[in-house]
C-alpha cells in the first residue's frame, strides 16, 4: 500500500499553503484534490484578507495590534467565535499579508483600507488583490507547482477522499477515488482542508437549521471532507450560526445559484437605497439604509425564508443610480420581461397580486413611507435616506434572498486545528482547517471581513509546517 507522511485533501486556499509548507520540512506529502484544477474557491472568491502588524499598515503609519483585531472581531460578533483558534491566527495575519507581498501579490493601492461591504472594522486593516481571490492564487500557484515538483510531493487532481481509516482511535490511512479507480492510502496524518458545503443544498438544510440554499460557493464546496470526518466520529459546530449575507439575486429565475457580477448594490455607504424592502408579506423589516450590514443581515436572519421584495416604481427606476449595475441591458431586459422574481405592475394592487405580498401590508408600507418622503411624518423603521415617494404609476418588485458566501459549521478542532470527537477527546492525525472547520469558528454569527481567506493562509502555512516538523511525520523514509 502507498505510504505519506501526510495527506492533504483538497488543494484551495488553505490546502496549496499547508502543502507548500509541508513540502518544505521534506515530509512525504500526498495532495488529493477532487476538481480537475488547484485554487478551490479562490477562483470566485473576492479575496478580501485582513490583518494586523502588516508592513503595508507600518509604510501608512497605521499602528494595529492583532489584540485591536480581536477586540474588533468581538465587537462585530458579539463574541461568537472561538476565541483560542482567533488567538492562533491573528498575530500571524500581517506576517501573511506580508508574505504575499514578498511573493509579488498585486495589491489594490487603495488597501489597506477600511471596508463596508461587512461591518466595518475601526481601523483600516482589510486588503485585496486587484483580481480578488485570483491575485491570492496567482501567487499561490508557482509555490505550489514547485512544491509539487519536489521528490517527496505528489498531487493527485480529479482524486476525491471518500474515507478515513482509523485504527485504535488513530488515523491510519484514507480511501480515494480517481479516474477509474479506487485506493486505500496510508498515512498517520490527514490534513482536511476540503472547504465548505455550500454547494451541497442537502448537507446545507441539515446542517444549518433547515434553510433553502441561495449561494456563490463553488461546485467543489460539497462538505465531502466534514461528512467522511463525521462518519469517523468527528463532533460539528457552528450549526446554530448561520447569517445570511445581505443579499442576492440566482443567475436564472428558477436557480439557487449566485455569481458575484449579479449582486444588487445593497451597501448604503457605496449607494443609497432607493427602494422598501419588504418581506414576502409586504411589511418592512429594515432600516434599508442602516449603515451597519450587520444589523441588516440580522433583521433579514430573522424572516422565517430570509428573502424579502425590493420595491421601487418606474420613476426611480429612470432616475436612481443603478440597483444591479452588474448587469447588462440584455440581462435587464431579460429578466424584467420573463422571470417570476423580477415583476412589473401598473398599480399597487396588481403588485401585490403578482408577488403574493399582502396588499393592506403593502399599501400601508409604501404609504407610511411616502409619508416620511414628504416630511408629513419620520419613517418607521428610522430612515434618513428619503430621496423619493414611490408612488407609481407602474411599480416594480425583485425578489432577494439571504445568500451563502460562508457556510457557518464545520469540524470541531482543539487548538493544534487536530479534529475532536463528540466527548472532546482528539481523532490522533486528523487535522481541519480553513471553512472545513466551519465559517463561524472564526467569524462567529457575523461577516468579519478577511477573516475566511486570510485564516485559510496563515493556518494552512502554519499546520502544514507544524505537521511537517513533528515527530510523527517522518516515517516513511525508515519504512521504506
Ligand atoms: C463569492 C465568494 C466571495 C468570497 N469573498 C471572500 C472574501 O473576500 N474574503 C474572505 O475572507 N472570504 C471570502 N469568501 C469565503 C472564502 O473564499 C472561503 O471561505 C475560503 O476560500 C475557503 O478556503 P478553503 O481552503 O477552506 O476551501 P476551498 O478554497 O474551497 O478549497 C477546498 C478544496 O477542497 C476540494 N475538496 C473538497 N472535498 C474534497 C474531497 N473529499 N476530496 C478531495 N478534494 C476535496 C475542493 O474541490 C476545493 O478545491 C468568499 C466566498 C465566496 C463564495
Amino acid at each position: 500500500m502507498e505510504r505519506y507522511d501526510i495527506v492533504v485533501v483538497g488543494a484551495g486556499t488553505a490546502g496549496m499553503p499547508c502543502a507548500i509548507e509541508a513540502v518544505a520540512t521534506g515530509a512525504r506529502v500526498l495532495v488529493v484534490e477532487a476538481q480537475d484544477q488547484v485554487g478551490g474557491t479562490l477562483h470566485v472568491s473576492l479575496g478580501q484578507l485582513s490583518g494586523a502588524g502588516s508592513a503595508l499598515q507600518a509604510e501608512r503609519g497605521i499602528s494595529d495590534s492583532a489584540k485591536a483585531h480581536m477586540a474588533d472581531i468581538e465587537r462585530i460578533n458579539r463574541g461568537t467565535g472561538r476565541r483560542d483558534i482567533l488567538e492562533l491566527t491573528l498575530p500571524r495575519q500581517g506576517a501573511t499579508i506580508d508574505w504575499l507581498m514578498e511573493n509579488g501579490f498585486d495589491m489594490d493601492p487603495v488597501c489597506p483600507t477600511i471596508l463596508h461591504l461587512h461591518e466595518a472594522y475601526r481601523e483600516a486593516r482589510t486588503y485585496w488583490g486587484v483580481e480578488g481571490g485570483i491575485s491570492v492564487l496567482k501567487v499561490l500557484t508557482p509555490l505550489f507547482d514547485a512544491a509539487m515538483a519536489k521528490p517527496n510531493a505528489t498531487l493527485m487532481l480529479s482524486t476525491k477522499a471518500t474515507g478515513l481509516k482509523t485504527d485504535g482511535g488513530r488515523v491510519a490511512g484514507v480511501t480515494v477515488e480517481g479516474p477509474g479507480c479506487t485506493r486505500e492510502i496510508a498515512t498517520d496524518i490527514v490534513v482536511l482542508a476540503t472547504g465548505g458545503y455550500g454547494s451541497n443544498a442537502q448537507l446545507f438544510a441539515r446542517l444549518t437549521g433547515g434553510q433553502a440554499l441561495y449561494t456563490a460557493a463553488m461546485p467543489g464546496s460539497d462538505g465531502s471532507g466534514i461528512e467522511i470526518a463525521e462518519q469517523a466520529g468527528a463532533a460539528l459546530r457552528g450549526q446554530d450560526l448561520f447569517l445570511p449575507t445581505y443579499a442576492g439575486i440566482p443567475e436564472k429565475g428558477d436557480g439557487n445559484r449566485v455569481i458575484w457580477r449579479h449582486m444588487p448594490s445593497l451597501t448604503p455607504q457605496v449607494r443609497q437605497p432607493w427602494e422598501l424592502h419588504l418581506t414576502t408579506e409586504g411589511r418592512r423589516f429594515v432600516r434599508e439604509d442602516d449603515p451597519s450590514v450587520d444589523n441588516r443581515e440580522h433583521a433579514l436572519a430573522a424572516e422565517p425564508d430570509m428573502s424579502f421584495w425590493c420595491v421601487f416604481d418606474d420613476a426611480i427606476q429612470d432616475k436612481a443610480p443603478a440597483l444591479l449595475p452588474g448587469w447588462t441591458a440584455a440581462e435587464l431586459a431579460a429578466a424584467w420581461n420573463a422571470r417570476p422574481d423580477f415583476v412589473t405592475a401598473p398599480d399597487l394592487a396588481t403588485l401585490a397580486d403578482r408577488t403574493e405580498m399582502k396588499s393592506d401590508a403593502l399599501a400601508e408600507s409604501l404609504a407610511a413611507y411616502n409619508d416620511a418622503c414628504t416630511g408629513a411624518s419620520a419613517d418607521p423603521m428610522g430612515r434618513t435616506h428619503l430621496p423619493q415617494a414611490i408612488a407609481g404609476p407602474g411599480f416594480r418588485a425583485i425578489r432577494m434572498r439571504g445568500m451563502v458566501l460562508k457556510t457557518p459549521a464545520g469540524l470541531d478542532v482543539d487548538q493544534t486545528l487536530t479534529v475532536r470527537r463528540t466527548d472532546g477527546t482528539p481523532i490522533t492525525g486528523l487535522h481541519a482547517v480553513g471553512e472545513a472547520i466551519g465559517g463561524s469558528t472564526l467569524s462567529g454569527r457575523g461577516f468579519i471581513s478577511g477573516m475566511s481567506v486570510t485564516p485559510a493562509l496563515t493556518l494552512g502555512r502554519w499546520l502544514g509546517r507544524t505537521l511537517g516538523q513533528s515527530p510523527g511525520a517522518r516515517k516513511t523514509e525508515s519504512a521504506a
